[in-house]
């Protein structure tokens, strides 16, 4: 059975990208550069001092949004025990989970647009220099202009996360926001945002139609900005902004990184965003000695359908006569950004599905194992790491690796903000 067929029978796959470039080759022809990267991480760091103030539980870090890089043998035990074999090399998670403020891989991208646009209204309004400069002081003057943000308005549309990040980031400046969840969005987040004050709309339908309806009451009011999650480069190059991060902390932890020792790094993906950006920022780190794969539910791999097809954005998971349903309402995506499917053409190593019941396994295991709560959308990257072993998908893309020593990366992309009841629930799920 072909690939594109195994996908329309909710196979869970692995797909090589045979388009794969080598990387010092492809980054020219890249739309983005490292030097964005490098702007976007120095406007983080800017703002710094605002978060700490906005933020106390971040002034232990100054301010730095960062997660930790933790080594995770009991969850590859408890995973031999139960599964058999796991990939040769060692096993690292990457708690995004646990990001401070938003509790997902959105405290990135999300945060760092509604940063960025903060600093172009700032500079509009003059409360700081169009050198980034602020007479007698730093960016954290800028919690004292509530009452100027409250005349703006932040509006996303969003399955979860991204409204969480942008929501409460937004609310934490002053400003109005609007967010639009889809019909995927879980309760308790839309319950935890309206505390914080956001305007919570609901819709019956899928993500994109959250997105465009929120594009479209934007673009009718000229002080309100729509975080365009399908097409926006910020939110792409705050996600970037992690590969250089990672590269700190695995030089910290002595782990090296070259053609001897690849790195293979597992994505959880939805509209492509956050794990193409990641993507991109490790691209500019380690070449062609870092191995991406994304991974999503056999229900909504937008992505892989995209890319695999060639299509990119021009297809979605309905064509594929797929429900786009699934538990992880992180990855309930039916078309993906065409802006990532460019970005990753020649960049992305590959891609595997996950049927949703193996989440709330996997989220067991790393509980059980390590004591560490994700939610199931991140636990996606757990079953990308395991599918590397399985004959059938990633072990023939691990032959290459014979003769050296990999470290494999499971991207936790959420879950700390959970509440207890949920993932009470969620364990028992998976317990069943
Ligand atoms: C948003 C999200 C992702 C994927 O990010 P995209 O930018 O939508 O691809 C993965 N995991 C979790 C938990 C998320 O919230």
């Amino acid at each position: 059975m072909d690939i594109l067929e195994q996908i329309r029978n909710e196979i869970e796959v692995c797909w090589v990208n045979p388009e794969l470039g080598r990387y010092r080759e492809v980054r020219e022809g890249l739309r983005f550069s490292e030097a964005d990267v490098d702007e976007a991480a120095e406007r983080l760091a800017r703002f710094a001092p605002l978060i700490v103030r906005l933020f106390p539980e971040t002034s232990s870090s100054e301010g730095v949004i960062e997660s930790p890089l933790v080594r995770v043998p009991a969850l590859k035990s408890a995973l031999e025990a139960q599964y058999g074999a796991m990939p040769a090399g060692e096993a690292l998670l990457k708690c995004d989970s646990h990001l401070a403020i938003a509790g997902s891989v959105k405290a990135r991208g999300g945060i760092y647009e509604v940063l960025k646009h903060t600093e172009d209204i700032a500079i509009a309004e003059g409360l700081i220099g169009s050198d980034y400069s602020v007479p007698g002081g730093d960016y954290s003057v800028l919690a004292d202009h509530k009452d100027l943000f409250a005349g703006y308005t932040m509006q996303v549309g969003s399955t979860g996360n991204l409204g969480m990040s942008i929501g409460i980031m937004s609310a934490a400046l002053g400003y109005r926001a609007v967010v639009h969840m889809s019909a995927d969005a879980k309760e308790w987040k839309k319950a935890l945002l309206r505390s914080h004050g956001v305007d919570v709309r609901e819709y019956d339908s899928d993500y994109s139609v959250a997105v465009a309806e929120g594009r479209r009451l934007s673009d009718e009011d000229p002080r309100s900005y729509f975080v365009d999650d399908e097409k926006s480069k910020d939110l792409f190059l705050g996600y970037a902004v992690a590969g250089r991060r990672l590269h700190a902390q695995l030089d910290e932890m002595g782990i090296v990184v070259d053609e001897k020792h690849p790195l293979v790094v597992y994505l959880p993906c939805g509209v492509g965003g956050a794990p193409g950006g990641i993507t991109f920022g490790l691209k500019n780190e380690f070449g062609d000695n870092v191995h991406c794969f994304f991974v999503e539910p056999v229900a909504s791999p937008c992505m892989l359908i995209g890319l695999a097809s060639g299509l990119d954005d021009g297809v979605d998971v309905f064509d594929y006569g797929l429900s786009g349903l699934t538990q992880a309402d992180g990855l309930a995506v039916g078309r993906a950004s065409g802006l990532v499917c460019e970005m990753m053409r020649h960049t992305l190593a590959g891609e595997m599905t996950v049927a949703d019941y193996k989440l709330f396994r996997h989220m067991v295991s790393l509980h059980d194992s390590e004591g560490i709560i994700i939610e199931p959308s991140a636990c996606a990257a757990i079953e990308g790491y395991m599918a590397m072993a399985d004959e059938c998908r990633g072990a023939r893309y691990m032959e290459r690796f014979e003769g050296t020593s990999p470290t494999h990366i499971m991207w936790a992309t959420g879950g700390s903000l959970m509440p207890e009841e949920i993932v009470k629930e969620y364990l028992h799920n998976g317990r069943r």
